[in-house]
């Protein structure tokens, strides 16, 4: 199939304000006319859903949660990025599209990240408007720092909760729509099947998980808003809820699935502490804007730290190896996550890493105290302190944190063309859940931006084209494309809850974990993709004949709702996998070890995997096909990246 990214003609900074007076518009009496479904109630579905009834849609929303608010964008902790330029150090529109090409290693669309940087400026108005408490400056203005692979400060922020503070302005516009009656919320529902009815989605099939009850709900087009699938490895910084299972099931439908393998492996988390944790936390990367990152210079005194022979403090100055100062003077310790984790794990492999499992590195805060006061440096990351001390019973303001790589992001996602819609015709994708702007490696702080910037500014444009292209004739549930759906998903249920086998969702999901991190995590090669790849088929096997899932449908059933998702996550996995094998080439958090550049940095090959790859479901277990999007790269020039 030919992938049409449907990007305008003309000028890169031009093409969006082309695009938006080209594209049809829907008037305002007909929009009343027309029920828009969005799955997800984080930044990038409470933005849409509002924005969308605002403009006079009927809307259905629906989240798994028990309130709309719940949703895993209020984790978000260091803050979201604009071009607005405030500090006056050099920042343009142009400096925020160039940073996330070359720190998604030139791999992303670049029309899709140049409207990214545009709109990123509107973001910011919208929120303060909305009353959202951005951290300002003495004078008033609003404050901002630096994140990862930018040498200006462009990041907006509120105090270590920016996530949350945007998803309170997202969510109080959501409810002043539901009010209105122009949205419906539907929470504690999930969606277990997308509906397509002659080619075009026309609605989904939700399972109630208060009374287990299976639904249909019919639309004239639906928008996934559900967000990343990095917990396909079990252990991540994400919520323990998120899940692919929305996004799966589409591309079960014909949705393709763009760069599986593109997951983003944060530098600064709490190391992992023993073999019966489930989830891990992330230290916002804002702590880098201050926090100087370093491990023992030799191996030995790494191992008497390790042993307890002598205390952090007994290490001198000169005995300190500040790796990223020392390695990418340019950058310092702001490099982008994917070059940060990947010298915490050198470091780590060389034997210098500290902790007890040797798996950690430190992030040092002492001279930025002695610098600015520990008043100063409260204000700015007290409530990661306090979490962090909560967590590893030490004091951050007295030694300094220990951290380790975790998963924390995907930029894969559902393959979108330009106005977001997925290669199912009236199916969109926006937020995490889609693949479009960060290429191989999003940079921090670019999330938050991507979602609202989604959800606020680009689906109410683009949608409004398809929609005045059909008729506002609606599709009834009673269609056979919903029995059908909801038979399947019905079956489904009653299959997992059938199986009575001996072991729980959560062992299964924590080994499909294991052989992601040990395979596919932060580094790859052919002979463990290949090895990883046959241990997933067993593994899927064995869970769909092992697998315990207690209790019944008619109820609140969780380990029903994760037998679900796992099961799903076990045919990810395998996609992610083959989609690593196939890239022989590294580019950004794709770190394949047969292709690195003598200083053990990325190699890409932009002659043969300049490309986006789609991937189009053929079969659980058959082999899926191939798409690609050729990325032509038109206004920056490919080069090795170089933070130095
Ligand atoms: C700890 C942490 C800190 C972070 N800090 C930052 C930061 O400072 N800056 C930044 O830019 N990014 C940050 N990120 C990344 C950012 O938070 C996420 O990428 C972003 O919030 C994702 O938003 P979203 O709207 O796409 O999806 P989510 O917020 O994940 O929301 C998904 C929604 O979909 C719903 N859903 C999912 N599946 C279904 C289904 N099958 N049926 C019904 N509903 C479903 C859920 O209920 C939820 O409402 C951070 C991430 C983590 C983990």
């Amino acid at each position: 199939m030919i992938l049409e990214s449907k990007v305008p003609e003309g000028p890169l900074a031009e093409k969006w304000d082309k695009h938006k007076f080209d594209v049809k518009l829907v008037n305002p009496a007909n929009k009343r006319k027309y029920e828009i479904i969005v799955v997800g109630t984080g930044l990038a579905g409470a933005s849409a859903a509002a924005t969308l009834a605002e403009l006079g849609y009927n809307v259905k929303s629906f989240c798994f949660q028990d309130s709309p608010r719940r949703a895993h964008s209020i984790a978000a902790q260091g803050g979201i990025n604009a071009a607005k330029n405030y500090q006056n150090d050099g920042d343009s529109v142009y400096r925020l599209f160039y940073d996330t090409i070359k720190g998604g290693d030139y791999r992303s669309r670049e029309a899709n990240t140049y409207r990214l940087a545009q709109v990123s400026v509107n973001i910011i108005d919208q929120c303060v408007a909305q009353g959202v408490p951005f951290a300002r400056e003495y004078g008033g203005l609003l404050a901002n720092r630096s994140f990862g692979g930018a040498q200006v400060s462009r990041t907006f922020y509120a105090r270590g909760q920016t996530g949350q503070q945007l998803l309170l302005g997202a969510y109080s516009a959501l409810n002043r729509q539901i009010a209105y009656g122009k949205i419906k919320m539907y929470p504690r529902t999930e969606m277990l099947d997308l509906v397509v009815v002659d080619g075009q989605a026309r609605g989904i099939v939700v399972r109630n998980l208060i009374t287990g009850a299976v639904e249909s709900h019919s639309a004239h087009a639906v928008i996934l808003t559900t967000g990343g699938y990095g917990n396909v490895f079990f252990l991540s910084t994400n919520a323990m809820g998120s899940n692919a299972t929305a996004a799966w099931r589409a591309y079960k439908k014909g949705a393709f699935f763009a760069n599986p393998c593109y997951t983003q492996i944060h530098p600064t988390c709490i190391p992992v502490s023993g073999e019966y944790q489930s989830k891990l936390t992330l230290m916002s990367e804002s702590l880098r804007n201050d926090g100087r990152v370093w491990v023992p210079k030799t191996v030995e005194t790494a191992q008497r730290l390790r042993k307890g022979e002598i205390k952090v403090g007994d290490i001198a100055e000169a005995d300190r190896d500040y790796y990223l100062e020392r390695k990418y003077p340019a950058f310092g310790n702001l490099v982008p996550r994917d070059v940060a984790s990947r010298n915490a794990k050198q470091v780590c492999d060389e034997g210098r890493g500290v902790g007890a499992t040797g798996l950690a590195v430190f992030l040092d805060f002492a001279e930025a105290i002695k610098r600015d006061g520990l008043n100063a440096i409260s204000q700015k990351y007290g409530n990661l302190f306090e979490m962090y001390a909560k967590i590893t019973d030490e004091n951050p303001y007295e030694r300094p944190m220990r951290i380790y790589p975790a998963v924390h992001y995907t930029m894969g996602g559902l393959w979108v063309d330009y106005n977001l819609m997925t290669t199912v015709p009236g199916l969109y994708a926006a937020g995490e859940c889609n693949f479009s702007d960060h290429g191989a490696n999003r940079l921090g702080a670019s999330a938050l931006m991507q979602g609202l910037a989604d959800g606020y500014f680009v689906l109410p444009y683009t949608i409004g084209d398809y929609l005045a292209r059909m008729p506002s004739t609606k599709v009834g549930t009673d269609h056979p494309a919903f029995r059908e759906a909801e038979q399947a998903v019905a079956a489904k249920n009653q299959q997992l809850l059938s199986i009575n086998g001996s072991r729980t969702v959560d062992d299964f999901h924590k080994e499909l974990g294991h052989i992601m991190w040990n395979y596919c995590g932060m580094a790859r090669n052919a002979e463990g993709l290949t090895l990883a790849k046959k241990e997933i088929r067993r593994l899927r096997d064995d869970f769909w004949r092992d697998v315990k899932v207690t209790g019944v449908n008619e109820e609140l059933n969780q380990t029903l709702e994760k037998a679900n998702r796992v099961a799903d996550f076990l045919e990810l996995g395998e996609l992610m996998v083959d989609d690593a094998l196939h890239r022989e080439e590294s580019c950004g958090g794709h770190f394949r070890e047969e292709h690195q550049t003598p200083e053990n940095e990325a190699l890409r090959d932009d002659e043969n995997f300049a490309y986006v790859a789609a991937w189009e479901f053929t079969g659980v277990g058959n082999k899926p096909v191939l798409n690609k999007e050729e990325l032509a790269f038109e206004n920056v020039k490919l080069t090795q990246r170089s933070y130095k």
